[in-house]
């Protein structure tokens, strides 16, 4: 990577970081069905040929990805969650008037300009891990996301 390039992840990262901090200074706090957990379709592993839909409803668990725990905690928290094949219809799930705050994982890229295009709704950004190569078979630290949900939803 180019120094340009490097510098360039490195600013949308400091914004992203600030807009996780204010974001929790906000203290904001919704019922879970006003709570959106976005997921990119990067996590879902490639050798996977389930046609998982947007709900992610016909994922078997089988634990080759983290899709399946995703799919189990959103169960487990009553919230709304969603797969979005890139920012056009991931805004869209954002737009729904049900959802008034957002976890979204993603890379560093998708989630600055997510978070700048969902503007004013709130967004905690989770960054994915790329393993292996950008866009193919990433992961995502599942207690980094059961914390960004709860630091958001009503107690
Ligand atoms: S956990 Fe779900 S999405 Fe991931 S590989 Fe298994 S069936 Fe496919």
């Amino acid at each position: 990577m180019g120094i340009f390039g490097d510098s360039t992840w490195m600013f949308r990262r400091v914004l992203i970081d600030l807009n996780n901090r204010i974001t929790r200074a906000r203290s904001v706090r919704v019922a879970p069905g006003h709570l959106l957990l976005l997921a990119p379709r990067c996590l879902q592993h490639t050798g996977c040929d389930h046609n998982l839909g947007p709900e992610m409803l016909h994922c078997q668990a089988c634990g080759r990805c983290n899709i399946g725990e995703l799919v189990a905690l959103g169960r487990e928290l009553g919230i709304i969650c969603r797969m979005a094949a890139g920012g056009r219809e991931a805004l869209a799930f954002v737009k729904d008037e049900r959802v008034r705050a957002v976890v979204a994982v993603a890379c560093e890229k998708e989630l600055f300009e997510g978070i700048c295009a969902s503007l004013p709704k709130p967004v905690l950004g989770v960054y994915n891990q790329q393993n292996n190569g950008p866009c193919r078979d990433t992961s995502v630290d599942m207690a980094a996301v059961r914390r960004a949900i709860t630091a958001m939803l009503e107690n």
